[in-house]
């Protein structure tokens, strides 16, 4: 028998462990796990030299289609992926209105549409640009909308559906009307809404969850309003108005509803040490809860010298915070690792739009874009922080930024694994292999990063999604097009 591909001389990071052994990859599913003699015959061999192979990365938070088009932004961003070792996105989408044809830029509330009308169009977006397999976790935002979650469910095989709860009371919040038709407001959307959308989760089954953005918006607006007041712009006012309490609380909100409706809940971005702790007594009252952090919260800290890029949402906290998120991570309370990929240039960031820009007024952290791009710096960045100082294993690193993702999202085990019969989606990684980060290597429309001069090791020298190799030598071989829609499955338990 002759497969496509085999790979050998290589450390397999398997379920069970790293394993020396080598892979072979016949129409793009992993068809054999062996010992480099046992391994088939190939049209094409791989010689690892000894580096690790992992399943591809999973990067279940992103946020293309946000601040620009969403053909742009996957045509564009989704090469970072493919570099960073990144096979498979998830993207929160907000209004459907960002990408109906001719719709880029909803400035109306009539222009949000009925995901029942708008996912077609956001598949063949999809396939049509992006570089790596995507799903998608929509948010969802009227009553309408919460009872199709079966309908989206069974017809597009979405299981996850994305609540802003920071901002769930638009009158309070200073929000511009752009960016409120961008996300659909003013709209339906309350506590109410999410104990319904929990309870529709609940009928549904997992891995059917209710993501949510926890984080206060009653308490952070009444904070913001104080510091302003007080003359506060500058950026560390920014986490002030934030400092855990309002995450916390709505973690504990959150789940409480969620264990009563009995549903599964999936905590977005957790960043504080305080929110965890919250996500820990969830859990350990029986609650169905999976955290998510982010590479930022685990390897900046607020006092960072890059100031005003620094502002992301909820904002990045102290040292002890970041320590504590490692801490989560290595007792399993967090369970995956997303970005928060939001693209923008340091332009866009300072102006947010026309509507806000104001001369004169630049360095106003309130004025200022929150977010920021990880795709590309995801992996070498929790190889860095994570592996090489020693916090985890690389079994670890693989569990959180592929396998735990993978079954969250109900997509295990044809995702996240190297299994006989899964995708074939891996990447090859030379631990001894360092680069420094700077903004100019990232594949991204975005000219600046959170990790600018950071030393990084963790770096693909070869990424594969299903059978066909689309990074390798430094280049990106692969093209846009490549990636598919990935439909969940509702039976995975
Ligand atoms: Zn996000």
């Amino acid at each position: 028998m002759t497969v496509d591909l085999v790979i050998s001389n290589c450390v397999s990071v398997l379920d069970s462990g790293p394993n020396e052994c080598g892979l072979a990859i016949d129409e793009g599913k992993i068809v054999a796990i062996a010992k480099d003699p046992l391994l088939p015959d190939a049209d094409r061999k791989i010689n690892a030299q000894g580096g690790y192979i992992l399943p591809g990365i999973i990067d279940p938070h992103v946020h293309l289609g946000t601040k620009y088009p969403l053909d742009e932004d996957l045509s564009l961003e989704t090469p970072g992926a493919v570099a960073g070792g990144v096979t498979t996105i998830g993207d929160m989408l907000g209004s459907p209105g960002c990408f109906l044809p001719h719709r880029n830029l909803p400035t109306c509330e009539e222009d949000v549409k009925s995901w029942l009308e708008a996912f077609p169009h956001f598949k063949e977006i999809g396939e049509a640009n992006s570089f790596v397999d995507f799903f998608v976790s929509p948010q969802v935002q009227s009553e309408i909308e919460v009872n199709e979650m079966q309908v989206y469910a069974e017809k597009f095989g979405i299981t996850s559906v994305k609540f802003y709860a920071h901002m769930k009371r638009p009158d309070l919040t200073d929000v511009n009307p752009q960016w409120k038709s961008r996300i659909g407001l003013p709209c339906d959307y309350d506590d109410g809404l999410i104990y319904l959308a929990m309870k529709n989760a609940a009928k549904i089954g997992p891995p059917e969850m209710v993501m949510v953005h926890c984080e206060n918006s009653e308490m952070t607006s009444r904070l913001t309003k104080a510091l302003k007041i007080s003359g506060r712009k500058d950026p560390a006012a920014w986490q002030e108005r934030s400092s855990g309490l309002p995450e916390a609380e709505h973690v504990r909100r959150y789940a409480y509803l969620a264990r009563v409706a009995g549903c599964r809940l999936y905590a977005v971005h957790i960043s504080s040490e305080l929110g965890l702790r919250e996500c820990r007594n969830a859990i350990l009252d029986g609650t169905d809860l999976i955290a998510e952090t982010c590479p930022q919260y685990l390897a900046k800290t607020r006092d960072d010298p890059e100031g005003y890029l620094l502002k992301v949402n909820p904002p990045i906290q102290k040292r002890d915070d970041a320590l504590a998120l490692w801490q989560g991570i290595v007792e399993g309370t967090i369970k995956c690792i997303g970005t928060d990929h939001v693209v923008q240039t340091k332009h866009h960031k300072l102006s947010q739009d026309d509507l806000r820009q104001t001369e004169g007024d630049r360095l106003n952290i309130w004025e200022v874009g929150s977010g920021s791009t990880g795709l590309n710096t995801l992996l070498p960045v929790m190889w860095t922080e994570g592996v090489r100082a020693g916090r985890i294993s690389i079994e670890k690193l693989v569990q959180i930024c592929s396998s735990n993702v993978a079954k969250a999202f109900g997509l295990f085990p044809k995702k996240g694994t190297l299994s006989v019969g899964s995708d074939a989606d891996l990447v090859l990684v030379h631990p001894s292999y360092q680069k420094r980060i700077t903004a100019d290597i990232l594949r991204t429309r975005s000219d600046y990063t959170l990790f600018e001069g950071k030393e990084a090791v963790g770096w693909p020298s070869l990424t594969i999604l299903r059978g066909k190799i689309i990074y390798e030598e430094d280049q990106i071989v692969g093209k846009k097009g490549d990636g598919l829609y990935q439909r969940r499955v509702l039976s995975y338990k």
